[in-house]
């Protein structure tokens, strides 16, 4: 079995330990003799498995017994609209726009009510956060809205928004368990998981209590996406994606055993390190972002030539250092490197991209 590096921004590398428990389990769940796959949502070998998901979630992320945690389908694109469907209850919120995503959401939100973007980096192709020190919120928004970590262009928030009071709506797909957060400054902090915690498909929504108290902000919200009777229903409304919140369950496992978010911190933030040093010292590969903005999860770069650049991935991939290729919109090259990615994966990315800048000079 041969298995490569793998720098894909999502769906991306998951730990070893964690894909191999669930090979072991795969036929046999403790005892039970069938898969994960195979059981009924509403037996009690389910409902353990989710149960203790949500509470691994809540002991890692120390969150509040105020916010639910709801686990539902249809990725971070489904939550764009979900998020005015239950919180633009004046009808008007504020956007943020730092990358594709953010600019997605507020696209989706657009359809619900008033959008007014406060801030933008599209000047600058997203290669920076904007100062939102004092930004011009509409009194009666419901909400302002942030994407945390730009998985696109690499780019992350180091200090919240000053919401003046509203609250925070955060997607942190690409950021998710990546390290510590203060989830009390949050109203909203959600993610699909296939960046940093499993499959595709699942997303987490962690929401205070009180902003879904009184239900969605309009009677046609589809059920589906109402947070209060998907939260009432302990995300059983329905046929949960069960395999898929399984497989997060062994992530949070996997996190606590690594030392919770602070040991999270500490290996993301050495590998980040390692990546980032070289860039800056290199003379033939240059990152693509403000230093201050720089995203510890995805880290794109370029090296000025595109023809350069497709030989390198093509080299890389030969390598086996897999999925480096930019985004469309950015071109050169991106390394995800989340929480499952070793160190070992980003020391030898270094040492090949050093060996290549002294093939290519
Ligand atoms: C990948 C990504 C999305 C979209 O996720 P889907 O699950 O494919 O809808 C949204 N936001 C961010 C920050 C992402 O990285």
């Amino acid at each position: 079995m041969a298995r490569v590096y793998n720098f894909s921004a999502g769906p991306a590398v998951l730990p070893e330990a964690v894909l191999k428990e669930a090979a072991e389990e795969m036929m046999d769940y403790r005892g039970c003799g069938m898969s994960v796959m195979e059981m009924s949502h509403r037996s009690k070998m389910f409902d353990q498995i989710i149960k203790e998901a949500e509470q691994d979630l809540r002991d890692l992320m120390n969150i509040p017994d105020n916010y639910k945690v709801i686990f539902l389908q249809g990725g971070a694109s489904l939550v764009f609209a979900e998020v005015p469907m239950n919180l633009m209850k004046n009808g008007k919120a504020a956007y943020i726009i730092t990358g594709q995503w953010a600019k997605k959401a507020a696209a989706e939100a657009e359809k619900y009510g008033e959008v007014v973007r406060v801030a933008s980096s599209a000047d600058k192709t997203f290669s920076y956060i904007p100062d939102c020190s004092d930004l011009d919120i509409p009194e009666d928004a419901d909400y302002v809205y942030i994407c945390e970590n730009n998985t696109i262009y690499g780019t992350k928030y180091w200090e919240l928004p000053n919401t003046k009071g509203h609250v925070l709506v955060s997607d942190v797909s690409s950021c998710f368990l990546s390290e510590p957060i203060d989830v009390t400054k949050y109203g909203v902090v959600y993610g699909g998981v296939q960046k940093n915690v499993g499959p595709s498909g699942v997303q987490i929504v962690i929401v205070r209590e009180d902003l879904i108290a009184d239900g969605p902000a309009f009677k046609q919200t589809p059920t589906m996406m109402d947070w209060k009777i998907q939260a009432d229903n302990g995300s059983l409304y329905n046929t949960p994606p069960c395999y898929g919140i399984y497989i997060c369950g062994k992530v949070f496992k996997w996190i606590k055993n690594m030392g919770g978010l602070e040991g999270m911190k500490a290996h993301n933030e050495k590998k980040a390190k390692i990546l980032y040093d070289f860039l800056d010292q290199s003379e033939l590969f240059k990152g693509t972002v403000e230093k201050k903005d720089r995203s510890i999860m995805n880290v794109p770069f370029v090296t000025g030539n595109e023809e350069l650049d497709k030989k390198f991935v093509a080299e890389a991939k030969a390598a086996g250092f897999e999925n480096l290729k930019g985004h469309r919109t950015v071109g050169g090259m991106r390394a995800s490197i989340y929480n499952a990615m070793p160190i070992e994966g980003v020391e030898k990315l270094v040492a090949f991209m050093a060996e290549f800048e002294k093939n290519n000079k």
